[in-house]
This record gives structure tokens, sequence and C-alpha cells, in this order.
């Protein structure tokens, strides 16, 4: 499966679809769901064009795997969510077909805010 450059994360990363920024670097750029299952539902997706997380781990360089998790992090202190400034969050990336995933370009969810409950339904 290649990548899909039409996919609406790409929209978002070319600016073509607007999104509810809450962080951007070099390397990650995050906003809010458009559909929150939780009281805090964040995505955070690398810049570069990866499907999932098993494509990104093996084609992308150790600077963009580091700069991704860091920005996962980031995100999460910005949100107010984190262990040091809040509560604690649940984060998931859905892979492939029986995972789930609904957008072809690696996403992380952050949920937080509020409990997020059982792990799986
Ligand atoms: P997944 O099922 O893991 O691929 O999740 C895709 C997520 O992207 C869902 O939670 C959607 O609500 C979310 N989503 C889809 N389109 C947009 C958009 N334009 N802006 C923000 N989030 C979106």
């Amino acid at each position: 499966m290649s990548y899909d450059n039409n996919n609406i994360f790409a929209k978002i990363l070319r600016g073509e679809i607007p999104c509810k920024k809450i962080y951007e670097d070099e390397f990650v750029l995050s906003f809010h769901d458009i559909s929150p299952q939780k009281k805090i539902h964040a995505l955070v997706i690398p810049k570069g064009k990866y499907i999932d997380l098993d494509d990104f781990n093996n084609k992308a360089s150790p600077e963009e795997i580091v700069g991704f998790f860091k920005g996962v992090s980031k995100v999460a202190s910005k949100l107010g969510i984190s262990i040091n400034e809040g509560n604690g969050y649940r984060t998931l990336s859905n892979i492939g077909e029986n995972g789930g995933q609904e957008v072809p370009h690696l996403h992380f969810h952050l949920f937080g805010g509020e409990k997020i409950g059982k792990m799986v339904e």
C-alpha cells in the first residue's frame, strides 16, 4: 500500500483544509479531533508521509521518530493533561483495518480532561 496524498491529514498539512491547531514544530502538527470522543481529544501527526506506526518506524529517520514522540509529550503538556501539569491521559494509534484506522496518515490520539475508562470496548 502506498501513501495516499489526498488523505484528509495530508490536506490539513498542506493547508488545504483548516484545523484547530494546538501545536506545530518541524516534526509534528497537532490539532483537535473534529469529532471528540472525550473532553479533550487531540491528534498528533508527523509532517512526513507515513501511513501508520509500522510504516513510520520502518522508514522515518531517527530524528523524525524522536521528534514525533517528543511532540506527543509537548502536546500533552500544552493541553495541561500530562502527569506534571494535570491528571494524565491516554494515547492510542489505530493501525490498518482491524485496528480501525480511518485516515491513512499516522496519527496518535490523545484523550484527557476526564477519566478515560475501559481500555478496549
Ligand atoms: P482513526 O480512526 O484512528 O483513523 O481516526 C481518525 C480520526 O480523525 C477520527 O477520530 C476523526 O474524527 C478524525 N478526523 C477526521 N477528519 C478530521 C478533520 N478534518 N479534522 C480533525 N479530525 C478529523
